[in-house]
């Protein structure tokens, strides 16, 4: 993953940093992944905040997500999200959908972490602090999907289930397309408690020793970024196909959101892909 920066591009656009996954054609699709500066939101949203759901300025996070769609040159407002409500459902959407969310939480698709299109010039965009972004691309089929890994969807397999969605709709062939791990709390600091590494030991008993490490304090560190990137490569992803930034939101909490370094109060940056 690079980062690129754009400045005084408008009036808007000042210090607006925008993270690239090297191996999707650019040609063929827009994505980009934010981190925290470059927008307006004060305080603990400082200042790209991208969530409409964490108590921020609503009209700050509307203006903020212009911003963002701006640096990427696409339509304002004509993207579409979802409800994020730390599951494992998959939905396919049309343009019929655009605007969802975009300005108003509560049209987000309902009950939904991830999202699937094959209809050009309809941005998908799903928001994180700490849960791992999962960006997928078929430059075959010309489709895309985006979905939210935290641990409970990516205990669930989301990403492979994208896949598999992206299969029947599309005609995808796993072995054709291309996946962006983004930034996401990483295992340096992911600490879990025992019944939530158990339900990884659980769920993954071919690669559990990879992504759960048991510490001396009882609990254990999860590596969330490994484990999606495992399920991918087991649902037929070829491993050059995957991208992981390896960059940890905690770590880095002055360049991203961090849930859990910034103590819970905190935006969200967004993921934002779109087929050209
Ligand atoms: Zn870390």
């Amino acid at each position: 993953m690079i980062f690129v920066s754009f400045s005084l591009v408008s009036g808007h656009l000042k210090n607006l940093w925008i993270g690239k996954f090297s191996i999707f054609p650019e040609e063929l699709f827009v994505h980009g992944i934010s981190t925290r500066h470059g927008g307006g939101s004060t305080g603990a949203f400082d200042s790209l905040n991208l969530g409409l759901h964490v108590e921020d300025d609503a009209n700050r996070v509307r203006h903020n997500r212009d911003i963002l769609f701006e640096g990427l040159g696409l339509p304002r407002g004509q993207g579409i999200t979802c409800q994020q409500v730390h599951g494992s459902k998959v939905v396919k959407v049309t343009r019929a959908q655009a605007g969802r969310g975009m300005y108003d939480y509560d049209q987000s698709i309902a009950d939904t972490d991830g999202l699937i299109t094959n209809e050009p010039g309809l941005p998908l965009m799903l928001f994180f602090a700490d849960c791992t972004p999962i960006l997928i691309v078929d430059p075959i089929h010309k489709a895309i999907g985006v979905g939210h890994g935290g641990w409970r969807g990516t205990v669930a397999s989301i990403g492979v289930k994208m896949v598999e969605m992206m299969e029947q709709e599309y005609g995808s062939r796993p072995e054709s397309l291309l996946a962006g791990i983004g930034p996401a709390i990483g295992p340096c600091c992911y600490e879990v408690g025992q019944e939530v590494a158990q339900q990884f030991r659980d769920a993954f008993p071919e690669f559990c020793d990879k992504i759960v490490m048991d510490k001396p304090n009882g609990k254990a560190k999860l590596n969330l970024w490994e484990a999606n990137r495992l399920q991918l490569v087991g649902a037929g992803l070829k491993p050059e196909n995957i991208d992981v930034a390896g960059v940890c939101t905690a770590c880095n909490h002055r360049q991203f959101f961090s849930y859990r370094a910034d103590g819970g109060r905190t935006g969200r940056i967004a993921a934002v892909l779109s087929i050209k």
